[in-house]
């Protein structure tokens, strides 16, 4: 099977359309979606905190955090690490994994500015077995 990045930032892909929400991703290295892959963090000029200057990070069973659709910040712009994924802008799961009822994958609910308490903004969550 042929492996294809998973681009976080791909170009003409317009912010807020990035990835699938809900859905596995393949692979286990994702470019780390807090400093787009550089391993800087720009508007600080120094190493990114998230991939500590790696510029990618390694997370198995990862779904596109839903709640900053895989942007890594919490506000569009804000420079603040999303509260969900921590700026990785994929959150890691065990599958077998449900799309979440309570914020129907949007990982917040509406009005709120924290993260889904039932998926913890990754939109989904693990379906235990019984
Ligand atoms: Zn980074
Ligand atoms: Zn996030
Ligand atoms: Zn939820």
């Amino acid at each position: 099977m042929e492996w294809r990045p998973y681009r976080l930032t791909g170009h003409g892909t317009r912010p807020g359309t990035i990835g699938t929400t809900g859905t596995v991703l393949p692979g286990k290295t994702f470019p780390c979606a807090y400093c787009k892959g550089t391993g800087i963090q720009v508007h600080m000029r120094s190493q990114c905190p998230v991939c500590r200057g790696k510029g990618f990070n390694e997370v198995s069973s990862a779904v596109v955090c839903a709640f900053c659709r895989g942007s890594g910040e919490a506000q569009p712009r804000s420079h603040i690490t999303c509260p969900a994924c921590r700026g990785k802008g994929v959150i890691g799961v065990k599958e077998p994994i449900e799309k979440c009822d309570v914020c129907r994958g949007l990982g917040r609910v509406t009005g709120s500015q924290l993260p889904c308490l039932k998926c913890k903004g990754a939109g989904v969550f693990t379906v235990k077995k019984r």
